[in-house]
């Protein structure tokens, strides 16, 4: 019925002929309903860990959570997780159960799985094992917890973070009574730890479905980052907006790119626009020094989250750059290139064309971000060009000007005058360059 890498198949038949029954099961299953590529494979057997380390002792098993029943076999740099049918028992810490048991039974291991779309098992020789109707919720694009949501969400808090990760990630809706207990459970997230929440989040804010959970979800999300609350209908009376400080952010998030760095960072970009908020005498609001401010704010949350340290400094970075004036001239446009580098010159344009797509029309078509388009097509000319970014990539070099006799920090400032020459037109070639250094 589907069609199983080679391997996934190979694995699945050893552990049958040894007498146990196997199928692959969760999101691998679900991606091949939804007609999407399977990016890992999990596999569950009733075969014991001893049993299936026993089964394949001629291949790379590492008893990666044995005591859980989980072994993953490496078969040419690929990790498969194979985990022997069990049950959960007692979740004190509504983070993990205090134990588990080994089970015999497929329908039963498929019932501690928390969402119908992952708990759904097959099988070449076997067939499909959906005792949750999770076939159906796949078709359908329905996200549905397996039992009771409540009590789900209460045994292990990092469910409701999932929960808002597959919706996004997989474009789910989030059906009615499991959207409610996300609600009212939101606060059972508190025993995650932050590495789970921010790896969670940030595969939710990377996810084509993100628009959708961030305006229905915002107050799930603010549980981990109380600093958004302020921006939930925080209006924004100016005629470069239309919508309230929080609808304005989603919309940039959902306009630039899933890439973790980018997305944190029109998460966060105007977090704080409330505290900086004053209106003047003609009634219009503004939100002067808000990215200043918003910077450490930002670095705050996303250390407290620890977030990896590049992805943290770049996001903080680039809220502290977002609302500056951009030149639109090319010698403007190549000094910024020198000033930021290229890497995060391109992140800034795309980031300020991320916030213009979620201001009004008016705004959209007056603000000082008009210019973008020709900013980014001057940017585009300039790399393309080869044009040079810093002294090292000049025509001439600092051995050149100390065979003219050039000495000590003359060297130096000379090469960075020279690039300065050659962003106001001078070509980057050896002969000009070495005649204006001698002059
Ligand atoms: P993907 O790998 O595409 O992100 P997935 O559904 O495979 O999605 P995993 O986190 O890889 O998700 O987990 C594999 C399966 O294990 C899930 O489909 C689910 O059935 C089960 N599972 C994982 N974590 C939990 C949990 N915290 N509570 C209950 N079931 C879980
Ligand atoms: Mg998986």
């Amino acid at each position: 019925m589907f069609t199983l890498p080679e391997t996934v198949l190979s694995i699945l038949s050893r552990l049958e002929s040894a007498g146990h029954a196997a199928y692959a099961v969760g999101g691998a299953v679900r991606d091949l309903i939804r007609g999407a590529t399977p990016h890992d494979w999990d596999l569950t057997t009733s075969a014991r860990p001893e049993e299936v380390m026993a089964i394949f002792a001629d291949e790379t098993v590492v008893p990666t959570g044995l005591q859980h029943g989980t072994v993953t076999l490496v078969i040419d740099h690929i990790p498969y997780e194979i985990t022997t049918f069990r049950g959960e028992i007692g979740y004190t810490d509504h983070r993990r159960p205090d134990a588990v048991e080994f089970l015999d039974s497929i329908e039963a291991d498929l019932a501690r799985r928390d969402f119908t779309a992952g708990a759904i098992a097959y099988s070449p020789a076997r067939g499909l094992c959906d005792p949750f109707g999770g076939v159906a919720d796949v078709k359908a694009g329905v996200l549905r917890a397996v039992g009771d949501p409540m009590t789900r969400f209460a045994e292990d808090g990092l469910r409701v973070l999932r929960a808002l990760r597959f919706a996004s990630a997989c474009g789910f809706t989030i059906e009615e009574k499991t959207a409610r207990a996300l609600h009212e459970g939101k606060h059972l997230i508190a025993p995650v730890a932050a590495e789970r929440i921010y790896s969670e989040l940030t595969r939710t804010l990377c996810g084509a479905g993100v628009e959708a959970v961030l305006l229905s979800y915002g107050d799930v999300i603010a549980e981990a980052i109380p600093e958004l609350i302020p921006l939930f209908g925080f209006p924004q009376n100016t005629s470069y907006h239309d919508r309230d400080v929080w609808a304005h952010t989603v919309a940039t998030v959902a306009a630039i790119e899933p890439d973790p760095v980018l997305r944190w960072t029109m998460l966060l970009h105007d977090v704080a626009k409330p505290a900086c908020h004053y209106v003047d005498e003609r009634g219009t609001a503004h939100f002067k020094t808000h990215p200043e401010k918003g910077a450490p704010i930002a670095d705050g949350i996303l250390a407290r989250l620890k977030a990896e340290r590049v992805t943290r400094e770049e996001a903080t970075a680039l809220i502290y750059l977002h609302d500056i004036d951009l030149p639109d001239d090319r010698a403007g446009v190549h000094r910024l290139l020198v000033k930021l580098g290229k890497e995060r010159t391109l992140r800034l344009l795309a980031v300020k064309e991320a916030d213009l797509a979620g201001k009004s029309p008016y705004g959209r078509t007056h603000g000082r971000d008009v210019i973008l388009p020709r900013v980014r097509e001057i940017a585009k000319s300039l790399l393309a060009e080869g044009a040079p970014l810093s002294v090292r990539d000049l025509a001439v070099s600092g051995t050149d000007l100390l065979a003219l006799g050039l000495a000590g920090r003359q060297v130096g400032d000379t090469l960075t005058r020279l690039l300065e020459e050659v962003i106001d037109g001078t070509p980057n070639e050896r002969n000009p360059l070495l005649a204006l250094a001698r002059a």
